[in-house]
């Protein structure tokens, strides 16, 4: 859209401020501006990168200002593009400028590269090529939906729910091809790239150079260059983590989204989106098919699929008709009554690991906890060691001989006294995986042991190269976080065990018992995915907890029963859609006091008229401490709206926010459909 009849340009900027700002064009820029390129403005005294957004012939105030220059060439967002960042800044509550911030690459932010037109890179390597398998009938029969539905070019969504190792990367595969003859492209999001590289690879490996790898490792230029080829129609595929659902791909044909569950499709930072939601946005802007896939769905897909709002497509056998582990919940509780004592692991668990390595095949150990030990504690005072700044104790990690705390990474030694009474008896509690690899090391000398967690694996490779070690079998016994839960294929892993299953069922989160069921359920899926089936062992205190229960027969309509009835009587998602809106201030009382006088200000301002209030009602909850009442040194205080239509919620806040005035020294952040209180 050319602006030869405006004499001013909406500009998007990023920053927290909800409205555009009109600047005058310049005559001899006039030619060059247009929707979706980026300008220099002066902005409060600064030079600032704003985003034209549109064109008006008039403004109304007085004294606007002109642009100084158009930066780019070509527009850096297209139409499409703009259109979803909009969306995303009404449905987040975010500005239309951070929204657009987060749609484009780093390097643009800054204003300091001009989009050309098209830039040569270099050959990257490639993985050796692979080719489309022969289906299995029911991998035939899902494929069979997906494609009529591509053929239609019309929006649909399907939620593909697959057991593990049930071949849905293989539909994605074919599905994508089947897009790719059509002349169109193809987005496919993944967790997290550096935990899945195994299955980033079958992408590249089927598609060669035409796949683009949105790598979040990637440095910036490399970023730009993907992001390049994208943009030029060179790469018809891009695959990466949450933010290439905004990819400048055109005639987009087809989005997935695997392991639609994972919550690290959510961001944490402004703008808050869920990657998934985010995919429905695009898919129905660009026409186009998007699939959801998982072998354990997150409860609001699940539910939009039994309300058909989501086609449904299942996968209900594992390749090759292998069956699915057999699975083991061990009662802790028994263990501690005939031994008399706490241990790590059960009898159960140590003669099956000493089978496995008999047998020259592979372990894998989990427990979602790094460290040593979990806590310090006085034994004389009682006195448990806590971080300075964040409501949180102190973690014991062995090989840095530090305590750290796992909110802000403040770091300290151990003391030989208890700072409060100077006793000499600091004892240590509780066990982390560092704690597992060195137990596990004393009972079996001879296995080759390695962890994974986000310490094993800070370094810049290490990641890789541990799965190599570990794929090459150089490694007997692999200990780690939910980092080796996912997506990993090793055919020789015949026995997982999960140290302690009851870690992520005690957090307080109304999602605890959705996230204890999906890690126990991919962890469990690692074994077994060779010949020689597999076997799994779950240690707990609650044997008889449903998500444990369900988890171990692999049943997921079972837990969905019986979780979707909890979400209904305590009006959770996905009954209703939530908004936190959170107070934080270095001063507790400050925290507390503005978030008592926000939900004041919220039941007076959110509705404007009996009718508003009987057609959507909206509940305020709260104001209340986060579980971690204090981080950084900052107090937290919610509150928390609940209400069945996300978008009118949205309006609603978004329009009384306008006359918010927050007291000063607190900080407001709003989080739609947070993932944590
Ligand atoms: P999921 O994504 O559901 O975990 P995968 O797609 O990884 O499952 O499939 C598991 C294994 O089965 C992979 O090694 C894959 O190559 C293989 N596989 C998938 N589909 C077929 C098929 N139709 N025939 C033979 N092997 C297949
Ligand atoms: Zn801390």
């Amino acid at each position: 859209m050319k602006n030869a009849l405006h004499e001013f340009a909406d500009l998007a900027i990023n920053i927290p401020v909800d409205r555009l700002f009109t600047y005058g064009i310049p005559a001899d820029t006039a030619k060059k501006a247009e929707v979706g390129k980026r300008a220099f403005v002066d902005f409060r005294n600064k030079e600032t990168v704003g985003y034209i957004v549109g064109f008006r012939p008039e403004a109304e105030a007085q004294g606007i200002k002109e642009i100084r220059s158009v930066i780019d060439d070509e527009p850096v967002i297209s139409g499409e593009l703009l259109k979803l960042t909009e969306r995303v800044s009404l449905t987040y509550l975010c500005s239309y400028g951070q929204a657009i911030a987060a749609a484009i690459p780093g390097v643009l932010k800054k204003g300091k590269v001009s989009v050309k037109s098209r830039e040569k890179h270099e050959e990257e390597k490639m993985p050796a090529p692979s080719y489309p398998l022969a289906l299995t009938d029911e991998q035939k029969k899902v494929l069979e939906s997906v494609f009529k539905k591509i053929d239609m070019e019309s929006y649909r969504p399907f939620l593909l729910h697959g057991i593990t190792a049930s071949g849905k990367t293989e539909i994605y595969l074919q599905a994508i091809e089947k897009v790719l003859n059509k002349g169109k492209t193809s987005i496919v999001l993944v967790p997290e790239i550096a935990l899945t590289p195994q299955t980033v690879e079958r992408f590249t490996s089927r598609f060669g150079s035409k796949v683009a790898v949105a790598h979040s490792a990637l440095v910036g230029s490399m970023r730009y260059k993907e992001w390049q080829r994208i943009r030029s129609g060179e790469a018809k595929i891009v695959v990466g983590a949450r933010s290439a659902i905004f990819s400048p791909v055109r005639n987009l044909g087809l989005i997935i989204i695997d392991e639609e569950h994972e919550t690290s499709y959510k961001q944490e930072d402004v703008p808050r989106y869920h990657a998934r939601d985010v995919a429905l946005m695009r898919a129905k802007l660009a026409n186009c098919p998007v699939i959801l896939g998982s072998a354990t769905p997150s409860l609001e897909s699940f539910y939009l699929a039994k309300k058909g709002e989501l086609e449904m497509v299942k996968l209900t056998k594992r390749i090759d008709e292998r069956s699915l582990p057999k699975t083991k919940v061990v009662d802790m509780r028994m263990e501690l009554a005939t031994r008399k004592k706490v241990c790590m692991f059960s009898k159960v668990l140590v003669d099956s690991i000493e089978r496995v390595l008999k047998d020259g095949r592979q372990v894998m150990i989990f427990l979602n906890r790094r460290g040593f030990s979990t806590y310090v504690n006085c034994k004389r005072c009682g006195l448990v060691l806590k971080c300075k700044k964040c409501d949180s104790v102190m973690v014991y990690h062995y090989e840095t001989r530090n305590l750290i705390c796992h909110y802000c990474n403040f770091r300290m030694p151990p003391p030989d006294i208890c700072p409060k009474c100077n006793a000499a008896y600091m004892k240590y509690f509780g066990i982390g995986t560092e704690k597992v690899e060195s137990e596990i090391a004393r009972l079996f000398p001879q296995a080759r042991i390695a962890r994974m967690d986000t310490d094993a694996t800070a370094k810049r490779g290490s990641h890789d190269r541990i799965l190599g070690e570990f794929k090459k079998h150089n490694i007997d016994i692999l200990v780690g976080t939910q980092m080796i839960a996912k997506g990993l294929d090793f055919p020789r892993v015949t026995l997982v065990g999960v140290v302690n299953a009851d870690v992520t069922l005690n957090l307080p989160d109304f999602r605890a018992s959705e996230r204890t069921f999906n890690l126990l359920t991919q962890v469990a899926g690692r074994a077994g995915r060779g010949e020689d089936g597999g076997e799994v062992i779950i240690q707990t205190y609650a044997p008889e907890h449903y998500a444990i229960l369900a988890a171990s027969k692999h049943d997921y309509e079972k837990f969905y029963a019986q979780e979707i009835k909890s979400r209904k009587e305590l009006f959770f998602p996905p009954f209703v859609h939530l908004i936190k809106l959170t107070l934080r201030s270095r001063n507790e009382k400050s925290a507390s006091d503005a978030a008592g006088s926000l939900k004041e200000f919220l039941e007076k301002n959110l509705f404007n008229t009996e009718k508003e209030k009987s057609v959507d009602k909206i509940d305020i909850a709260g104001p209340a401490p986060s579980p971690i009442a204090r981080v950084r040194g900052f107090f937290r205080w919610n509150v928390l709206l609940k209400g069945r239509n996300r978008t009118t919620m949205c309006e609603t806040l978004r329009g009384a926010l306008r006359s918010y005035r927050k007291p000063a020294g607190v900080i407001l952040t709003i989080d739609v459909d947070p993932m944590s209180m």
